[in-house]
């Protein structure tokens, strides 16, 4: 079921998205060559506690995973693509990092990712990211009341698939709301025209992710939550949680 939200609970939602955001920035400030994925992890719990809000992840338990979330933080390095635990390896020069993050204030949850480099990124990530966060962009343009939530997926499809590269099936973005994932889910390919209609009050969450090699073929670590590129090349992962609004779409998770 696809709930709609009150003003207040968009301003509640808000709270917790300018957590999330602050959370992945002082994960970023903090990340360098030697500096392990516990450590990064650690740090956003910092600021999720200090803010008087809670880890969405932390021992979160969907049906696909064989064991609750162990981190605060997903930490997916290289071709990795979403859904790494955060561990004991140590960033290097180089590694192409994502980093997703959620929080829970009042009740209400906020879920936004980030990719970036340690160190300067080759030309080759720098488009992959740049046309990853265009992604994202072009789907929260197209969260806009009067539309269809397939106009927001074809929009972040488009993008994808125009500069070829591969998208994993089954996973997207999501309804956000009381819960981390509730109704609907957002494909990260769609038809424009088709699907629920966009409504104010609805809240989603928009996250492109896409793999450089151009398959959609991944396979899944054999912790059972880390997904990878089947063919090695690599990922990048944004998102934002988005709310339609009579004005158009207010991204929650804004800095
Ligand atoms: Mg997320
Ligand atoms: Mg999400």
């Amino acid at each position: 079921m696809v709930e709609l939200k009150t003003a207040d609970e968009l301003a509640v939602m808000r709270e917790a998205g300018r957590i999330v955001a602050a959370a992945l920035a002082a994960v970023r400030a903090e990340a360098r060559a030697g500096v392990t994925l516990l450590e990064l992890d650690a740090v956003a719990a910092d600021v999720i506690r200090g803010a008087g809000a809670t880890s969405s992840f932390l021992n979160y338990h969907p049906s696909f995973a064989p064991t609750p979330f162990p981190g605060v933080i997903c930490a997916s390095v290289n071709e990795v693509i979403v859904h790494g635990i955060p561990d004991g390896y140590r960033l290097r020069d180089g590694d192409l990092v994502s980093i997703d993050c959620g929080a829970c204030l009042d009740g209400f949850h906020g879920d936004s990712a980030i990719t970036f480099t340690i160190g300067p990124p080759s030309s080759a990530d720098a488009t992959l990211m740049k046309n990853t966060e265009a992604a994202l962009e072009a789907g929260v343009a197209a969260a806009r009341p009067g539309g269809r939530l397939g106009d927001v997926s074809a929009a972040v499809g488009e993008v994808g698939r125009g500069a070829g590269y591969g998208i994993p099936q089954g996973f997207g973005g999501h309804g956000v709301g009381r819960r981390m994932h509730e109704d609907p889910s957002v494909p990260n390919e769609g038809r424009s025209g088709r699907g629920l209609p966009l409504r104010p009050g609805l809240v989603i969450a928009i996250e492109p992710m896409f793999m450089a090699g151009g398959r959609d073929r991944f396979v899944t670590k054999p912790d059972g939550w880390a997904l990878c590129t089947a063919d090695g090349s690599r990922a990048a992962h944004f998102e934002h949680t988005v709310a339609v609004t009579e004005n158009g779409p207010v991204v929650l998770t804004a800095p």
